[in-house]
């Protein structure tokens, strides 16, 4: 069977109908960040790579842009960081040569400190890069990054991004609760955001199982205080509910939770059960956990997804 390099169109809070494109194997990432919802890396790792052939993977958005109706973006992200993809420039090109469809690009941020490898996706429409510290010490504790990325090389990547960069940049900062929702974290946070300008400042919090239990969830309400202190340009990332309205999401959404009915799942046992990409899995069945119908539970170091048969 061909591998599969597009998943979705997933509903996403910030871009609408989404086409996924995932540039690397699972969990190979330069980060391993205490909240990712994917778990924890099992590739640390800076080295770029052609991790998948650029041809087979524009073949796939090609195929799957023939049986869809067009989505809002073509959004390079998914199992791991997308930037570790080497020829990441020439897919983009690829891309914009096949469709009008605009090009996200959703990156931990990482290595835009590289020249060369900050030059590969000045042509992308929308960057969304990370920034979930403001020091040395928060950054290792949050992104536990791989030993050759700095604090500062990071945040100064971050910088001159936002000056060669002529698309829209929005900064994703996510708070932990108890960890980076402190007052002293804030105002250094808010100092590099300031420094890196972006068009928007975009909060985020735990609201999918973390890779770590310790990481807590951090009210609505301090959520919108911190961004009033952020500035005008800063926001709580919208609820996405809306989008899952349309019939098409209803679908998938209603086979995970017949999956679940069945039996309890762990991520791993829904995305494999149903061919559905994990980031696909995660979004319908937060929407299950957010209207209570279904719960987790731990059993042996896995999540698992269940639902009670009294629902
Ligand atoms: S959240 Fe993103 S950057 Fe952090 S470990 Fe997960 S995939 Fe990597």
């Amino acid at each position: 069977m061909e591998k599969k390099f597009t998943f979705g169109p997933v509903p996403s809070r910030r871009l609408g109908r989404s086409l996924g494109i995932d540039l690397v194997p699972f969990k190979t990432c330069s980060y391993d960040c205490i909240y990712c919802q994917l778990g924890r890396t099992t590739n640390k790792t800076t080295e770029l790579k052609e991790y998948f052939p650029v041809g087979e993977i524009l073949r796939d958005i090609r195929k799957r842009l023939g049986e869809i109706t067009p989505p809002d973006y073509i959004t390079l992200a998914g199992s791991g960081e997308p930037m570790l993809y080497s020829p990441i420039e020439e897919l983009i090109r690829g891309i914009k040569e096949m469709t009008d469809i605009r090009v996200a690009l959703l990156t931990n941020g990482s290595l835009f400190w590289i020249d060369t490898v900050r030059r590969t996706i000045l042509e992308a429409d929308l960057i969304i890069p990370s920034l979930d510290a403001g020091d040395e010490d928060t950054f290792l504790s949050v992104n536990r990054p791989h030993g050759g990325i700095s604090f500062s090389a990071m945040a100064e990547g971050l910088c001159s991004l936002r000056e060669s960069f002529t698309g829209a940049l929005w900064l994703e900062v996510f708070l932990a609760g108890g960890i980076t929702d402190k007052e002293r974290e804030i105002v250094k946070l808010k100092k590099w955001a300031d420094r890196i300008n972006p068009d928007w400042v975009q909060l985020n919090t735990a609201v999918r199982t973390p890779a770590e239990d310790f990481v807590r969830t951090v009210t609505k309400e301090k959520m919108e205080e911190i961004a009033e202190f952020m500035g005008p340009h800063a926001e709580v990332i919208a609820d996405y509910s809306k989008v899952h309205d349309r019939g098409e999401f209803h679908l998938t959404r209603d086979d995970v939770f017949d999956l679940l009915k069945r039996r309890p799942c762990s991520l791993d046992d829904i995305s494999k059960g149903l061919e559905l990409h994990r980031n696909e899995a995660i979004k319908y069945v937060q929407e299950l956990l957010d209207h209570d119908l279904v719960r987790t539970e731990k059993r042996n170091d896995k999540t698992l997804y269940i639902v009670d048969h009294n629902i």
